[in-house]
């Protein structure tokens, strides 16, 4: 039984009470029965452990059914559990010296608010956003001749995340930089590897996911 449960339920189990929660949170709907069967013992010798454990809240019994474990984790507990390997989606990359209005194409097609930037060694090297493209679009230049490296956000003011971080890291970063994305990057000594991208809409999805 975890520290955390001991605090949230307020009371300490004995050593019966435990594998009785071990035995239903394995095999539930159990019966009471079948409990007392798995520890030798009769129905009648468990029937004030189980009373304990359902009005301190770590069984529900469902009659004709059996016991349920109630699982009373903070929500917060789980969330942070949820790796961004497992959320994050394909990432678009474009090379520096596209220009302005390729980059607008390209996020047209794509239908991505943010493209990350490489240089010739397929290594990260800036993001470029809407309102970077905005910006220079306001500007008195032709859009052609602008390179994206001369309008993006550079290295190391890039905020990113890699797979085995959390997704509340990502949250965390997306909310310090106040920016929409975050490029998942694999590192190999100097060269930053974009191989995802992690968006407020992905964490949304997740948030959702997971409650359901
Ligand atoms: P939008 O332009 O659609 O509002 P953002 O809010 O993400 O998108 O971008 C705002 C600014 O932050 C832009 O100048 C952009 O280059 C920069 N930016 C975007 N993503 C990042 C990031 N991951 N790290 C650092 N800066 C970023």
């Amino acid at each position: 039984m975890s520290g955390l449960l001991k605090v949230v339920r307020g009371i300490e189990l004995t050593k019966r009470q435990k594998q009785i929660v071990e035995i239903v949170k394995e095999e539930q709907p159990i019966t009471g029965e079948c409990i007392a069967d798995k520890l030798n013992v009769s129905r009648g010798t468990l029937r004030p452990d189980l009373s304990i454990l359902t009005k301190a809240g770590f069984l529900a019994a469902r009659p004709r059914v059996g016991y349920f474990y109630v699982d009373v984790r903070p929500l917060s507990y789980s969330l942070q559990k949820l790796i961004i390997g497992e959320y994050m989606s394909d990432p678009v990359v474009v090379v520096e010296n596209l220009n302005a209005y390729e980059a607008i194409l390209v996020m047209f097609s794509k239908d991505i608010g943010t493209l990350f930037v490489v240089d010739e060694g397929s290594s990260l090297v800036g993001v470029v956003s809407r309102k970077d493209l905005l910006r220079t679009s306001i500007g008195k230049q032709e859009l052609t001749t602008i390179p994206v490296h001369m309008i993006m956000t550079r290295m190391p003011n890039v905020a990113y995340c890699e797979t085995e971080d959390t997704l509340v890291d990502a949250a965390m970063k997306l909310i310090d930089k106040q920016v929409d994305a975050l490029p998942i990057i694999q590192k190999d000594g100097n060269k930053y590897t974009v191989i995802g991208r992690i968006t407020k809409t992905t964490i949304t999805q997740a948030f959702v996911q997971h409650i359901k």
